[in-house]
């Protein structure tokens, strides 16, 4: 018998169960602050070698509307009641505070307006004081990002990066990490590629593929593996122009990487008293630009963009 993929009676269910479902439905985001920079994510160890990924479609196709704001007028009512176009740079948004001036914060890498859900979202950094070294930034990151995360229930997260650079202000970081009573860190970054189908019918990256990047913490053991499986699956030898390291570390092994870049910041009492507000994951990401397959127009793109960050930006 063939496989009925429209449910037909869907209209006729009572109008609170529909929109309960639809409900169901939106995605649980990271909203991204800003830009990943690649030569940064991956720390290339060799310029002609590609980059796995540029980056950017994730972060793009992640904040666009939710999957069910283009179904239909009743499903994109539920998208628009607690979803909007957040606005990183303006003073105000609809729904939401104002922006204080202490928030403002501008980089090359700074995205303007990213689609946001307040009741269910969380805040991403990727900048980090490393970034410094190719972009040139006004303000604080990491108060902005604060301010954004208390916009998100106090759901905001950072790389690693920022407790390891040299570039660091030790005073910002203390100010800021008060602000919330718990911070998400990146501790790597995994990419996968594949097709939307793939992506979709595994339903790591949402129930509808629209959620694609995901924070994972390191004692989720099943998701952790289910989707560590699935970067290994998608680099195939010989297929791809750059493998990632898909190794996975045990949650002991993370936790004392991460005690040790906090230590070699903070005094040890502070660095104690931090760590139980400090949550890692790894943060996975999906990209169905296929930067990273041998001949695709996107790995072409890596290569170059790898020879340019070699000569300067
Ligand atoms: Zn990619």
């Amino acid at each position: 018998m063939a496989e009925c993929k429209t449910f037909h009676l869907f209209p006729k269910l009572p109008a609170e169960l529909r929109l309960e479902i639809w409900r169901l439905c939106l995605p649980q985001r990271v909203c991204e602050k800003d830009q990943a920079f690649p030569g940064i994510v991956f720390d290339l160890p060799d310029d002609e070698i590609p980059v796995p990924c540029l980056l950017y479609q994730t972060t793009e196709v992640n904040g666009r509307p939710p999957a069910i704001s283009r179904i239909c007028r009743e499903s994109r009512e539920i998208a628009l009641k607690t979803g909007l176009f957040y606005q990183f740079f303006r003073s105000t948004n609809s729904l939401l505070k104002p922006r204080p001036s202490e928030a403002e914060w501008w980089s090359y890498t700074a995205i303007h307006s990213a689609w946001f859900d307040s009741t269910r979202d969380s805040m991403h950094l990727n900048w980090e004081p490393t970034y410094r070294g190719e972009f040139d930034d006004r303000g604080s990151a990491l108060q902005s990002l604060a301010w954004d995360a208390s916009q998100a229930g106090g759901r905001g997260s950072i790389n690693i990066g920022y407790f390891q650079s040299n570039y660091i202000l030790i005073k910002d970081l203390r100010d800021a990490l008060k602000k919330l009573p718990t911070w998400t860190v990146v501790m790597r970054v995994v990419v996968i590629h594949t097709n939307f189908s793939t992506g979709a019918s595994t339903g790591l990256f949402g129930l509808l593929d629209d959620s694609r990047v995901q924070l994972i913490d390191i004692f989720d053991e099943a998701r952790m593996n289910a989707l560590f499986d699935l970067a290994e699956q998608c680099e195939p030898y010989g297929l791809v122009t750059a493998r990632q390291q898909i190794s996975r570390d045990s949650p002991q092994s993370i936790q004392q990487k991460l005690r040790d870049a906090v230590r070699h910041k903070l005094r040890s009492e502070e660095t104690e008293k931090l760590l139980p507000r400090l949550r890692p994951v790894i943060m996975f990401r999906l990209c169905t630009e296929m930067c990273n397959r041998v001949g695709s127009t996107a790995s072409i793109r890596g290569v170059r963009w790898a020879r340019k960050a070699r000569k300067g930006l």
